[in-house]
């Protein structure tokens, strides 16, 4: 009898073991990170067009350190993304191409040099393409800090794109119709003698347009234009003012890049977001 009472103890004891172990490994199972960020809809694949600046130690929000770059491309790699060009975006739009899955366009605006020594090796180490806003009027003055043309010319010719983002940086709302035409058409045409090839793109300083400065940016032969309009690209995107997706040094830069680039499309599928 007493050696029974035993058995049952011992029985009820190995069930809640395992009950408990059960429900420990269930518990720590990881959940898996879904790459949601790209959700289809009535106006096609939505597009991550992310927005950097500078990637070194500056302590300001336009910089993010080098090694939570290279944490971030890592996530991008891991979760299935696919680098595009400004090319295939546009192909895309136009309905003439259609995009790998999960496509992100990475942009830098102002072409500092640390975009040349820091980004472009990390680019490469991943097989990553790239697409970088100059400010033409600065690399022509060799303005410290910001990239040589040899330096943009070499990394055009490995996968970033180099592109337009006027001769001066200045505000186009403040600008006089003369002043506007010249930053378009003068920056266009000095990185294309630069490059050898033709400059399709433009990124607008401090992100300002407006319905009269897009007209004029077409005027000037760009194919498109990016604004600092927080969301994703798709077909219901005006094409010279398309979104970007900024991607600052914050407390937890990391953290806080996943959250941008997997919850914006959920945002605008609830309307939170275009305008
Ligand atoms: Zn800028």
């Amino acid at each position: 009898m007493k050696r029974q009472i035993f058995s049952w103890r011992y029985i009820i004891m190995i069930v809640c073991i395992l009950a408990a172990a059960g429900a420990v490994i269930f518990s720590q199972q990881p959940k898996p990170l879904q790459a949601t960020m790209v959700a289809d809809s009535e106006s096609g694949t939505k597009v991550l067009v992310l927005n950097y600046h500078k990637i070194d130690h500056t302590f300001i929000s336009l910089a993010v350190r080098p090694e939570d770059f290279d944490s971030q491309m890592k996530y991008l790699r891991n979760n299935g993304y696919h680098t595009i060009t400004p090319d295939e975006l546009y192909d895309a739009l136009a309905g003439s191409s259609t995009l790998p899955e999960n496509p992100v366009l990475i942009t830098f605006d102002d072409g500092y040099e640390d975009n040349y020594t820091n980004a472009y090796p990390i680019l490469k180490k991943y097989g990553f393409k790239a697409t970088i806003f100059v400010v033409t009027g600065f690399l022509d003055k060799h303005k410290k800090g910001y990239l040589s043309w040899d330096q943009a010319r070499e990394m055009d010719k490995n996968g970033i794109n180099i592109e337009s983002h006027t001769v001066n940086h200045r505000s186009m709302t403040d600008l006089t119709d003369d002043e506007l035409r010249s930053e378009l058409v003068d920056s266009k045409k000095k990185a294309e003698a630069e490059l050898g090839h033709a400059v399709n793109y433009i990124a607008y300083p401090t992100g300002t347009y407006n319905l009269h400065i897009a007209q004029m940016v077409k005027e000037a032969g760009y194919k498109a234009a990016f604004t600092i309009k927080y969301g994703n690209v798709d077909k219901a995107s005006n094409i010279y003012a398309l979104e970007r997706v900024p991607i600052f040094h914050t407390e937890e830069t990391n953290k806080d890049f996943i959250e941008r680039i997997r919850f914006q499309p959920i945002f605008e599928s609830f309307g939170w977001m275009k305008n």
